[in-house]
């Protein structure tokens, strides 16, 4: 196919057209077979083909698809609503869920909900939002605003609203040589209380942050304790938390939500890549019982809808993901293949001249590439370092996540893999193999 009417392929002919998923591999239209390690972007977590998953969107297709959640619920979406909120990390409540239809609508419709919150409890003064950097939280105008990930707001930068943002932990670059974890940990933190009181802490709304960092950055966990100092600060201040788990939630990390190994909770959080595994497009943001409380106190309406929330395919396709991910023990699987992921990163790059950093969590892990691993200096972006690496790895049959740009002032080539929860050991040798290539057909080892 050399012509599309498809806008981005269009201006990027070299797409092959897929035509076909079988467990963990892609199938293109020449018969070519690519492992996927990445999931597109963190999100098959089930690969493409799970029987389970199927049965159970094609069994919701018999019966309903829509009915509009201005008059009606319907069963998958009650049910999948349910067990989200009974597997909340603790603290959260009894919460309750709002369905979307893109981890950016989530994000979009946790900030709104936390302006409502601010509203109806009758502080209208609280509107300031403070955010990380670097972070992604999505595409739509409000959620790029929240993000900090430089490549993709600069185009867009008259257009946003304002959000503040402070550095988020980026060990690699920002500890010092001298300092502990845990020095770290609260130094990082405090910058939060720093730009609340900046800002007046009267004045500030919500704290937004990825658990464990995705696309900016590559699957950046946070120093230990961290997180905990984060819910202290927002709780004295009275800010609320927004944790993004549009990425790492639903298990890619080992556990459903990745706040869940920080002990703590957070007032809304959002979930989009692993709820519904890309068998059907399906966000959601779930509120914490304060928040649900005060709404229902207040206006007891929600100021914010979409035509296609709690959609009965998607939240089918959703409840049968999340079903298979705990009847499987899938979540012993992250954690397994996870081990030996890390290990085989460790043993093929942790010498490497043009491999600066190696970091991730679960299934969940990334490797940054630097020109000079003594001084750290990162390539020159148009070398295209990261995005080369991907196509070797492509042609070499293997899927992986690579980015750049994305950090202020720092190329921050690197590539992200994010295999699925049902990947063999065979599979993750593949995927290990296959980039010890990769990045030897783009740089010398
Ligand atoms: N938040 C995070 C943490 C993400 O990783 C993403 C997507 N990469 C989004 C929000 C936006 O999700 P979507 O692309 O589904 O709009």
């Amino acid at each position: 196919m050399s012509q599309s009417s498809i806008f981005h392929r269009d201006l990027n002919s070299d797409l092959p057209v897929v035509v076909a998923g079988d467990g963990n591999f892609l199938i293109d239209a020449t018969g070519k077979r690519y492992l996927d390690a990445c999931g597109g972007a963190a999100v098959s977590c089930l690969g493409h083909d799970h029987p389970k998953v199927r049965e159970a969107i094609k069994a919701q297709v018999d019966k309903l698809a829509f009915a509009h959640t201005g008059s009606f619920t319907n069963q998958p979406a009650e049910d999948l609503a349910a067990h989200l909120v009974a597997r909340a990390p603790k603290g959260t409540g009894a919460g309750r869920v709002m369905y979307l239809g893109s981890g950016s609508e989530a994000m979009e419709a946790a900030l709104k909900l936390a302006r409502q919150y601010c509203l109806e409890k009758g502080e209208p003064e609280r509107r300031h939002i403070i955010a990380r950097k670097p972070s992604y939280h999505g595409n739509t105008l409000g959620a790029l605003a929240t993000g900090g990930h430089a490549g993709r707001r600069a185009p867009f930068a008259p257009l946003l609203i304002e959000v503040n943002h402070i550095d988020a932990p980026y060990p690699y670059r920002l500890q010092h040589d001298s300092e502990g974890d845990a020095d770290f940990a609260v130094r990082m933190a405090n910058l939060l209380e720093e730009e609340i009181q900046r800002l007046g802490a009267e004045t500030v709304m919500a704290f937004v942050a990825e658990p464990v960092v995705g696309a900016s950055l590559g699957t950046q966990p946070a120093p230990a304790g961290y997180f905990k100092r984060i819910r202290e600060i927002c709780d004295q201040y009275g800010v609320l938390f927004i944790a993004d788990e549009v990425m790492s939630g639903m298990g890619r990390t080992g556990t459903s939500f990745a706040l869940e190994q920080e002990g703590i909770a957070a007032d809304l959080t959002t979930m989009a890549k692993g709820l519904g595994a890309g068998y059907q497009p399906i966000a959601a943001v779930m509120a914490a019982q304060k928040v649900v409380d005060v709404i229902k106190a207040g206006s007891g309406k929600l100021w914010n809808g979409h035509t296609y929330m709690s959609h009965a395919i998607a939240t089918a396709g959703a409840l049968a993901v999340q079903q298979v991910i705990e009847n499987e023990s899938l979540l012993d699987n992250v954690i397994a293949r996870g081990k030996q992921l890390e290990a085989g990163l460790r043993k093929a790059f942790a010498q490497h001249p043009h491999v600066g950093d190696i970091r991730g969590r679960g299934l969940f892990w990334t490797i940054e590439m630097v020109a000079d691993r003594a001084t750290k200096a990162p390539f020159d972006p148009a070398d295209e370092i990261a995005p080369k690496i991907g196509a070797a790895a492509k042609v070499r049959g293997v899927m992986t996540y690579p980015s750049q740009g994305c950090i202020d002032g720092i190329n921050g080539d690197h590539v992200l893999l994010a295999p699925s929860y049902t990947s063999s050991e065979a599979e993750i040798e593949q995927i290990l193999e296959t980039l010890v290539h990769a990045v030897s057909d783009v740089v010398r080892g």
